[in-house]
């Protein structure tokens, strides 16, 4: 155990007879217990609705609530609290982005363009309101170690190209894509780019003004905060414009029998009661990395990453996808002759946590030529006797199912 995993409760137990070692941060993240007491204390002390009670623990909700989004908005480098959006996550973040954003502004001739390396939750979207405005949905072109070339990306923008969306970082190939460089090209032509977080922000820090992006979705699950939190930034001038996508409670300023006007951004966006204790949560998380110190939270993270590819490529009958140099937070990965299910179910058996399966992208198992993968995720409070685990683990799964199919 590193310095940092005393932090996290839950990695102090022994799963099937040994200690966890959990591989499975890409998917989700642990909780420090500084995240814990946080949501803890605002349930024991301070549990109210905010905004509209008079009272004291509506006030002292509202506080920690309207405290929490100025985190978020120093933590990512916004120039207002007014583009710090809550919301579920990643996947509501982007949604917002195609149903009130895209949607209203697309129409035939138009192009989208995203990478076939995209989550799901950074591609159905697209696809759908491609569909209902007929504009074109196009695919970068991806490089045999999953990067992308600058020069040939360039080439698929054009005028016609209304909406770039791209993870920062891949969940499976772990590439770190060059969001910034393509932030130029996409606004040269007149577009927005959209860019999926969910893997970067937990990593190092990202800063949405020196990036220029116009929207960055992210989640708090994946960076030690509680699940049901995520936010979208969004420029104040693009959020603006765009009409909110749920109606209710908290975000309407005057009620009309037939017409209704809405609150000043953020809150247009945030109808119905808000997810009060995981913004809090997600507060409590910014501080504990800020702690850390992002700059050291990324180094730690990359170094890991690299011994893994490392100890991995050293296994023979073991493939790995994705690029060797400038990646983060993930090693994604297939034992010869294995099925990805029986890899993770082994490495199980020894108290390691892996995930298996298609990682919500599976246009890129496609493009890879394989059904599944077995994925390994990294975070602070890994180490290097975790891979050497993970490691270890593969050797017996490799004898296990040579001497089955031998
Ligand atoms: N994009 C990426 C790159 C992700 O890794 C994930 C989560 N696996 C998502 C989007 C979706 O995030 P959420 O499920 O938290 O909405």
């Amino acid at each position: 155990m590193n310095r940092y995993a005393k932090d996290f409760p839950i990695l102090d137990q022994n799963v099937n007879g040994h200690p966890l070692v959990y591989l499975d941060s890409a998917a989700t993240s642990q909780k420090p217990f500084a995240v814990i007491d946080a949501v803890e204390r605002y349930y024991k002390e301070n549990n109210s609705n905010v905004h509209r009670g008079v009272h004291t623990l509506g006030s002292r909700a509202t506080d920690q609530y309207e405290g929490a989004r100025e985190k978020v908005r120093r933590f990512i480098g916004a120039s207002s609290t007014k583009e710090i959006v809550y919301t579920r996550g990643t996947t509501t973040s982007l949604n917002l982005v195609a149903s009130s954003y895209a949607r209203s502004r697309l129409q035939a001739g138009d192009e989208i363009v995203i990478s076939p390396s995209e989550h799901h939750s950074n591609l159905i979207p697209w696809q759908q309101a491609a569909k209902a405005t007929g504009a074109t949905l196009k695919y970068f072109e991806l490089e045999p170690d999953g990067t992308l070339d600058l020069k040939k990306a360039e080439a698929v923008i054009t005028d016609r190209t209304k909406l770039v969306a791209i993870a920062y970082v891949s969940n499976s190939l772990g590439t770190i894509f060059p969001v910034k460089e393509l932030a130029a090209i996409v606004h040269r032509h007149g577009g927005v780019l959209v860019v999926d977080g969910a893997q970067a922000v937990p990593h190092f820090k990202v800063d949405v003004q020196d990036l220029d992006c116009d929207f960055l979705a992210f989640s708090g699950h994946k960076m030690m905060a509680p699940t049901g939190i995520g936010v979208l930034y969004g420029k104040e001038s693009l959020l603006e414009q765009m009409e909110p996508m749920e109606f209710g409670g908290e975000m309407i300023d005057h009620v009309d029998l037939y017409e209704s006007t809405w609150k000043e951004l953020p809150w247009k966006f945030e109808g119905g009661t808000p997810i009060i204790a995981g913004a809090i949560g997600l507060g409590a998380a910014i501080d504990y990395l800020e702690q850390v110190g992002m700059d050291v939270v990324e180094a730690y993270d990359r170094d890991l990453t690299r011994y893994a590819l490392e100890r991995l490529s050293t296994l023979e009958g073991v493939e790995i996808y994705g690029p060797r140099e400038n990646r983060v937070g993930s090693v994604l990965f297939n034992v010869d002759g294995v099925h990805p299910h029986d890899v993770a179910t082994v490495l199980d058996a020894e108290g390691i946590a892996v995930r298996a399966g298609h990682h919500c992208c599976q246009p890129l198992m496609r493009w890879l030529e394989v059904s599944a993968t077995a994925r390994a995720s990294f975070y602070l409070y890994n180490d290097e006797a975790d891979v050497d685990r993970l490691v270890a683990g593969l050797q017996k799964t490799k004898e296990y199912f040579g001497n089955v199919l031998g």
